[in-house]
């Protein structure tokens, strides 16, 4: 953990305190005690977990530090990634963490409560549901997520989701830069801007990592997200205008 402490200094800047440090140091037995009986995570190892799902996690805040979000919304977040480790950094921010698999979804409410941390929802349902509910709708300063989905269909689960002024931070590998040119015209029509592609460096990680970040300039028409599946069948490059 010592090691973990260093690490999240010297790549992010951030001091840790005792009482975050304790909190990764649960997650991680949790997260290991849970694997052995169910298939949560394929990333089981110790030092796998903290390269590769805490200071991954951890590198969305060298975007999101200047500005710090109050409402932040995790889609696909299996067992709590990215949206877990953010919220030990900012206690204060309201989460929402959303997966389609009951089981990981049970985890995050072990997890949770475990931890005790406040101002979190967690939800079994999916993306394209909650983007057309009103009370999810357009609500969030923030909408994340990491290996999830193409960029094309994650604009269509995550842009519908944030208010205009907000933004969506999709972490990617080395795909980034062709997945964010392959999702150009899908998120203009859902009200997008590309901002920023941030390539971040992990140690041990020899996969270049990028932050996609776009900027929500306009509302999102109605029609999207559309039903469940049809995002990821028929992304929206794709289909004929
Ligand atoms: N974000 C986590 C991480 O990086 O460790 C989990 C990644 S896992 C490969 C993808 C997760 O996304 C799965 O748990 C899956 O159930 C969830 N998922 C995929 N499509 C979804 C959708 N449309 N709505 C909600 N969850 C979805």
């Amino acid at each position: 953990m010592e090691k973990l402490r260093r690490e999240v200094q010297r790549l992010f800047g951030i001091q840790l305190t005792a009482k975050q440090l304790g909190a990764f140091e649960v997650y991680e037995q949790e997260l290991t005690d849970w694997n052995s009986r169910f298939n949560l995570t394929a990333i089981r190892d110790r030092d796998s977990i903290r390269c590769k799902h805490f200071l991954d996690s951890l590198s969305c805040t060298l975007v999101l530090k200047d500005n710090p979000p109050n409402r932040l919304i995790d889609i696909g977040t299996g067992a709590g990634f990215p949206g877990i480790p953010l919220k030990i950094i900012y206690p204060k921010m309201s989460l929402v963490l959303v997966d389609s698999v009951g089981k990981k979804v049970e985890f995050c409410r072990h997890l949770v409560n475990k931890l005790e941390l406040d101002r979190v929802e967690i939800l079994h349902s999916r993306a394209e549901d909650l983007g057309q509910l009103p009370t999810h709708r357009e609500q969030f300063d923030w909408a994340v997520a990491r290996a999830v989905a193409n960029l094309p269909t994650l604009v269509e689960y995550l842009l519908p989701l944030v208010r205009i002024g907000g933004a969506i931070l999709a972490q990617k590998g080395e795909n980034g830069p062709a997945e964010a040119h392959a999702a150009e015209n899908a998120t203009r029509m859902l009200g997008g801007r590309l901002r920023q592609l941030y390539k971040v460096e992990l140690p041990g990680v020899v996969e270049d990592r990028y932050l996609v970040v776009i900027d929500k300039i306009a509302a999102t028409p109605p029609q999207y997200p559309r039903r469940a599946g049809i995002p990821s069948k028929n992304p929206l490059d794709l289909t004929p205008v």
